[in-house]
Order: structure tokens, then C-alpha cells, then sequence
């Protein structure tokens, strides 16, 4: 059996190697010189013309610079590697992309720590152990209900579980973590049962990691594994799914190929680029044209001191009355990325990451660009006081396809299985357990157990 990924990204990288380990001859097509999609790391050589291209491709834009991006891509990257914004993964070994990597045999090295949170003063952990004991009944409860209790509260906004449930050290980490976990800032939109589910399935992990050596190593160590198993990645560019009588047969990417099986790992709303609509029921092309993202501002900071009992930790907040939709406004600040092991700066440099979350038409708005750069500025001068001082330079990417699709109360994420036989959807736009790499990862194993039910 052959199958054909198109996209190289966490969620096509991960269902080819699947693929392959269940024996199919496996080939990934990818449009960019490197895999990773939109979990890609650059750096020094990577040129101010490509790094343009790459923002341009992924949805993305700079509306900040110090200094200009002329000067930080003349020099200023050198012995830096970047992501192309903040990334953390939710959970640490038990995360989707780490839990693929050890069963394909992979070592993945991550650094995993708890929450702080920037309030009034600087809790590290945010959550004490007395906040825990008081908090523990009804965090059981609510974790360790039966799949058909959280199943019906799918349909509940978490605006409405805070109301009922929210007091105290309780109502900030209703307010906070359904946000975080999101990358939705409106507590209406947020669905209360598929945050637990996203919760429950990381419990007993560290609440955040990052792998050591970037992001992008994730993509490399998956790409590796394949062609060290006989798949291959080639760099093509997909320019249509061939599909014949509601089957897909193959893909053509300057030549035609035939495949048993063709994956796409577009976005959802981007299948059209490549596959005719006029295959598909109208219904479903007009649902997928109208699926959202999710966006944010990033920070990276390029430090030339840091106080090391930051090293490693990770900080969240939240900005009320900041001006966006859902009134309140989650972000984090991470230290992960200054820890040295992960050699993402030069000796004595400390990479620190940033981010706040925005809606997609936010993320695209100058103005509250300019509003949400003064707020993570602000909450990192409450961590580092005189950053300025020692700043060599930053970059905030502004981003309005963070995840594929904002997972939210009133739109469900497509499914993998397509109405086109032989079809199939992956990545962070489908529906699978989390958000984020999470769930671009997690979407393989839902399309293999797809693959593997009988029928
Ligand atoms: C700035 C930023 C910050 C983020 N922060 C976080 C975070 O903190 N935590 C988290 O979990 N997630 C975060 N994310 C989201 C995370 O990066 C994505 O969820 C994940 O990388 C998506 O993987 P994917 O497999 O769904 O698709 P993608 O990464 O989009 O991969 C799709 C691939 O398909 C390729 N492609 C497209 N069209 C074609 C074609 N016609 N032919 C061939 N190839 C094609 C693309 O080049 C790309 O490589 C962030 C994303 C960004 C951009």
C-alpha cells in the first residue's frame, strides 16, 4: 500500500511515520526547504528574505522590531536559533509529539517545569500547596469524572462553570488556564468539557515543556526517522489531489503519482487549494471555508544578562480590560528557551519568549499590536526590572493562524475521515485531544485507529 502526506509539518510528519511503522510506503511532499511547518526553528542563516517569506506563508507579520529587522538579520541572529514565535507544549512525556517520538524509538530531551503567575505579586508555583489541598475536591471531581460527564459539558461555557464553581484561587484558574490551553480569550466561546479533556489528558506531566535543541527538532528527529525507514520527503509542492468518483487516487506535485491513500496536513480551510470542492458535498466545503484560526503577539527578547533563578520557568498572567475580545487578555513568559541546554543563544545570550493571545483580526490590527507589546513588556519588566538595560534585541511576530482552528463552543474541529474515500485530513485543524502540536500530533493516532477499525 502507498500513501502520499502533503506537508511536512508535526501533524503530516507524524502520520507518515505511523504510516510506515504499519507498513505502507510513505511519501511526504513539502512546499518549504524545511520540514516543520509552522514548528520550525531558523537562524543566522536564515536570510531577512526568507524569514519575510516564511511569515508571509504562515500568516504572520513583525509589527515590532528593536532594532529594525534589517539590523537584527544583519548580525544581530548570529549564534541564535529562533522559533517563528513562543512555543510551548502542553504536558511534558505525556504529550502527543513526545509520546510518537518514544514510540517510534526517538530520544527526545525536553525541559518541563510548572506555572508561575504575575499577579499582584510573582507566585512561583502559581498554585501553593494550601491553594492545592483547598482546591483538590473539586479538581478531582472534575478530572476524574466519567467520559460522560465531561462529554456533556462540551456544550457548557466556561463563563458559566466560573459562575458556578469560581471563588477565590478557583476563579482565576477557571479565568486563566481554559484561555491558555485555547488560545481563546472569550470565556463564552471556551467549551468547559473539552478543557478538561485536554487537561485530564495531560495530568501527572509537567504543565509545560520545550524540547531541547527547538522546536524544530521535533520535525527533524520525525523526518529523520522516516527516510532512516525507507519513507521519503520530497520537496514539492503539491498542485492537486487527484480524485476520481469521490476517491482519491494520487497527487500531483510536478509529476503524477498514484497513492492508496493520500493525507493532508493543510490547515482544514486550505484543502481547496489542493483538492476540487466539486468533490466534496457543498455543506462541508462551505463549513471548512469558514474555519478560523486563533492568533497572538509574540516576544522574543535577546538578553544579554539574566537572573538564573529564572532559567527554566514559566510565567502566565492575565491583562484585565485589555481592550480585546473576552475583555481580559492570557499570556505567559517563558524561561525555557534561556535555559543553555537548549543552545538557542550564543554563551552568555538568554533567549525569552513571550506571548499574549489575541483574536485572528487582533493579531492583524497595528493598534492593538502596539497595546499588547506595552503589556508583555510590562509583565516582563515585573520579572526582569531593567531588561531594557540588557536587551540586544526583539522581534514580536504577530500571528493569526496560531492553531488551525479556535477550538470553541459553537464549532467543532473537522474530523480526519473526509466524505472524498482514501482522504484524510491531520494537523491541528482536526478534531484530536488538545490544541496546538498536541493536537497536529495526536491527529496521526486518530487517524490510525480510523485506519485500523474494521470497515
Ligand atoms: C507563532 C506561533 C506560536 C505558536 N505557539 C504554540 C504553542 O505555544 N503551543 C502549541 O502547542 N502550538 C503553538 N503553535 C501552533 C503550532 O505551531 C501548530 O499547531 C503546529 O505546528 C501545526 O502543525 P500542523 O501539522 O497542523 O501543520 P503546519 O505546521 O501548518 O504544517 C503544514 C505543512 O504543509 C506544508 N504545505 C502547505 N501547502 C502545501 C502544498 N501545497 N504542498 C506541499 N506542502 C504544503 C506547509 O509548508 C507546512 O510545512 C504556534 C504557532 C505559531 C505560528
Amino acid at each position: 500500500m502507498r500513501a502520499g502526506v502533503i506537508g511536512a509539518g508535526i501533524g503530516g510528519l507524524a502520520a507518515a511515520c505511523l504510516l510506515r511503522q504499519r507498513g505502507y510506503e510513505v511519501d511526504v511532499y513539502e512546499k518549504e526547504a524545511l520540514p516543520g511547518g509552522r514548528a520550525l526553528t531558523i537562524d543566522a542563516h536564515t536570510s531577512l528574505e526568507t524569514y519575510r517569506q516564511l511569515l508571509e506563508r504562515f500568516d504572520m507579520w513583525v509589527p515590532f522590531a528593536r532594532p529594525s529587522l534589517e539590523d537584527i538579520f544583519a548580525g544581530g541572529l548570529e549564534g541564535y536559533r529562533l522559533d517563528l514565535g513562543f512555543h510551548l507544549m502542553g504536558g511534558g512525556d505525556q504529550a502527543a509529539p513526545m509520546q510518537i517520538l518514544s514510540s517510534l524509538g526517538i530520544k527526545q530531551d525536553i525541559i518541563g517545569s510548572r506555572l508561575g503567575f504575575i499577579g499582584e505579586s510573582v507566585d512561583y508555583p502559581y498554585l501553593s500547596l494550601t491553594d492545592k489541598l483547598a482546591m483538590l475536591p473539586r479538581i478531582m471531581q472534575l478530572l476524574l469524572s466519567r467520559k460522560k460527564t465531561i462529554a456533556a459539558l462540551e456544550r457548557v461555557p466556561m463563563s458559566e462553570t466560573i459562575q458556578k464553581y469560581g471563588r477565590g484561587k478557583m476563579k482565576l484558574t477557571l479565568e486563566l488556564f481554559p484561555r491558555l490551553i485555547t488560545t481563546v480569550n472569550d470565556l463564552h466561546r471556551i467549551s468547559t468539557g473539552e478543557t478538561f479533556w485536554a487537561q485530564r489528558e495531560l495530568m501527572g506531566s509537567h504543565p509545560v515543556s520545550y524540547p531541547v535543541g527547538g522546536l524544530g527538532s521535533l520535525a527533524r528527529n520525525l523526518a529523520h526517522w522516516l527516510e532512516g525507514h525507507g519513507g521519503r520527503l520530497l520537496h514539492r509542492e503539491v498542485e492537486k489531489v487527484v480524485i476520481d468518483r469521490g476517491t482519491a487516487r494520487g497527487i500531483v506535485a510536478e509529476t503524477e503519482e498514484d497513492y492508496d491513500l493520500v493525507v493532508s496536513n493543510l490547515p482544514a480551510q486550505d484543502t481547496f487549494t489542493i483538492a476540487d470542492p466539486d468533490a466534496f458535498p457543498a455543506p462541508y466545503v462551505r463549513e471548512m471555508k469558514s474555519l478560523e484560526g486563533t492568533g497572538s503577539l509574540c516576544a522574543w527578547y535577546a538578553l544579554n544578562h539574566l537572573d538564573s533563578w529564572l532559567l527554566g520557568k514559566a510565567f502566565t498572567f492575565i491583562e484585565r480590560e485589555a481592550g480585546v475580545e473576552g475583555n481580559d487578555a492570557a499570556g505567559m513568559i517563558d524561561f525555557k528557551t534561556a535555559c543553555p541546554e537548549t543552545a538557542l543563544a550564543p554563551s552568555g545570550k538568554y533567549l525569552v519568549q513571550a506571548y499574549i493571545i489575541c483574536t485572528p483580526e487582533e493579531a492583524r490590527d497595528p493598534a492593538t499590536a502596539a497595546r499588547l507589546r506595552e503589556v508583555l513588556d510590562r509583565h516582563l519588566t515585573r520579572l526582569v526590572p531593567r531588561w531594557e538595560q540588557h536587551l540586544e534585541w526583539a522581534l514580536y511576530p504577530a500571528i493569526w493562524h496560531l492553531d488551525g482552528m479556535a477550538k470553541t463552543i459553537d464549532r467543532p474541529k473537522p474530523d480526519v475521515v473526509t466524505p472524498v474515500r482514501h482522504f484524510y485530513l491531520v494537523g491541528d485543524s482536526t478534531k484530536a485531544k488538545g490544541v496546538g502540536i498536541n493536537c497536529a500530533a495526536d491527529s496521526a493516532r486518530v487517524l490510525m485507529q480510523k485506519l485500523d477499525a474494521p470497515g
